[in-house]
Order: C-alpha cells, then structure tokens, then sequence
C-alpha cells in the first residue's frame, strides 16, 4: 500500500492524480480448484459463480431515493457486471475484438448470509444513525465497521454515500488480490492490512440518468477487474511491464475518454477496455490475457479460490 498512481481505484478524469491512496493485497483461504478444462466432453472452461453482498450505506433517504440506491437498480447492477464479464450479445458487454474473451465468470447476489440464514444479498445501513470511529480517510475500515462479510465467501460491495459534488471525481475503489502475479502490488492492499473489498460512489453504481460519463455501471466491472488482479492497462506506467498482459498493447499514461491514441508500441490504445478511464459508453472489452489472469487468481488466491464453492451461493 505504498505506490503512487495505479493501485487506485477508478476516478473520473478531472481527478486523475489528485486522489488519495489506499491500500492493497490480500491472503488466506482454501477450496480446491481443478484444471480449468475439466469438463468431460467439453473444451469451455468452467463457469466461475461469485457470491456478492452490496453494503447500501446511505444517508437516511427511503429506500430507492438518493443514496438508499433500489433493489431495481442493485439488481440492474448485477446484470450489467454478468453482460460485461461474459461478453454477452446483444448488450453493450459483447464485443467482437480478436483478442476479446468471455470470462466465464458470473455474479449473484448473495442468498445465504454467514451463519447460513437467508439474504437478499442486499444490506441497507442508515450512516447518518449509526456511530463510527473510524475516520473517514481510512476508507475501507470506514465502510467494513457497517459491514463485512467473511472474504473468503463473499465479495463485499459497499455504496458509498457521497455528496453530489464528488460526482465524476471519486468513482470507485477496490483491494487486490494476494498473488503471485507480478504486478499486484500495483493494487490496493487488503487483508490482513485492511478489510477487502470494493467500493462504489452511489451515484455511479449501476445505470442512471445523471449526467455522467460513468452513468452505465462500468464502475463496478472495472473495480472487479482489480479485485481479481487486473492492473490498468498503463500499469506502472512504464512500456516494458506494463499491465503483465500481453494482448493489451502498452501505454505509458490513462486511458481517457473514448478517443484512441497511439501506445508505446505504435499500435492504438485500447480505449474500449474496462481497465481503462475511459466512458462507460465505450467500454466493452476484457482481453484473452486478462481473463486468463483473473481466473488463475480465482484458482489459487486466497480468499478468491473459496467464492465458487461459497456457502453464500445457497447451494
Ligand atoms: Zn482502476
């Protein structure tokens, strides 16, 4: 938890380079994991369920006003994160880039809290009646004192309760995975440094009219990316390493707008791609080579490798 730019989260463009730093990796779980091609008969990768819970901590409104975001509008969320992550056709998640790949990693909202009692996968949490001596800087223990579910089963998603003025500056943050990818310490730290999870100004969670470049829910596609060890693709801003991927051409700076540039290589920046700033119009795009790295982190990292097989996921 100690570098400069990358292990950020996403922030819109106006904020890049003045945001605060957080912290970054992760440690500790189990559940086996087979060879990804392990299902007889077919050649296709299995399909990777993650359980997530959505801490809503809001400002007092009645639910689905202001920050007290709807069940409509949380459950929109999910689906745009399952279009993006499996590349479906005909939503804005398909693409038909060469390099362009299906994940085969798929989201529900949680339907078995710890303990094994039935959840929405949805928790609503007053902030303005509830104490917490966290400061506010300290962002992820800050959120997890109104909530967190045990990280090894669950992907934990709190919504942040922002003033309006922090609208298309503070979008989103999230922890990355303990690994031994290179590049990771590129990413917020998590546990044990700090509680793990992602976090997602509430304006910016899920598809809404406010007027946004950031208003159709790549927010949280793009904080799963890092979740599951995806670096921005200028990485630490260097043309050799990069982002540790090789089918995402290198670039030294953000990726802004939607407006391609020419990389270090020569080749066009990858505006499209979700680990980007980019608009959420423009986005639809995870590579071959990110996919192969979010799924070896679902393999062999701890607290990801248990979410397939989470209690959480009702079974
Ligand atoms: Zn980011």
């Amino acid at each position: 938890m100690t570098r400069p730019p990358a292990r950020r989260g996403r922030i819109g463009s106006a904020a890049v380079g003045i945001l605060v730093m957080l912290a970054a990796a992760c440690s500790g779980s189990d559940q086996p994991t087979g060879p990804i091609d392990d299902v007889p008969g077919d050649s296709l990768p299995v399909v990777y369920t993650l359980p997530v819970v959505v801490h809503v901590v809001h400002n007092g409104e009645p639910v689905g006003a202001g920050t007290n975001l709807s069940d409509e509008r949380i459950a929109a969320q999910i689906r745009i994160l399952n279009e993006d992550f499996r590349r479906k056709p005909g939503t804005p998640g398909f693409n038909d880039d060469p390099v362009g790949a299906d994940a085969r990693i798929e989201f529900v909202l949680a339907s078995r809290a710890p303990g094994g009692a039935p959840t929405s996968g949805v928790r609503r949490i007053d902030a303005s009646a509830t104490a917490n001596p966290v400061p506010q800087n300290d962002l992820f223990p800050y959120y997890a004192h109104y909530g967190y579910w045990d990280p090894a089963r669950y992907v934990n998603v709190w919504t942040m309760p922002l003033p309006e003025t922090a609208q298309n500056i503070v979008l989103g943050f999230a922890t990355g995975p303990q690994t031994h990818l290179p590049g990771s310490d590129l990413l917020l730290d998590g546990e044990p440094i700090q509680p793990e999870g992602i976090l997602v100004n509430a304006a910016h969670f899920g598809p809404s009219s406010i007027p946004s470049p950031f208003n159709r829910g790549r927010t949280l596609t793009h904080e799963m990316g890092h979740y599951l060890g995806l670096l921005h693709l200028w990485g630490g801003r260097d043309c050799a390493d990069n982002d540790f991927v090789a089918d995402t051409p290198p670039v030294m700076s953000p990726i802004i707008s939607c407006v391609p540039r020419v990389g270090c290589s020569g080749l066009p920046t990858q505006t499209a791609n979700y680990m980007t700033f980019a608009d959420d119009g423009c986005m639809n795009l995870f590579t071959e080579g990110q996919v192969e790295r979010m799924r070896e982190v679902i393999e062999t990292s701890p607290r990801r490798m248990g979410l397939p097989t989470s209690p959480g996921l009702g079974g």
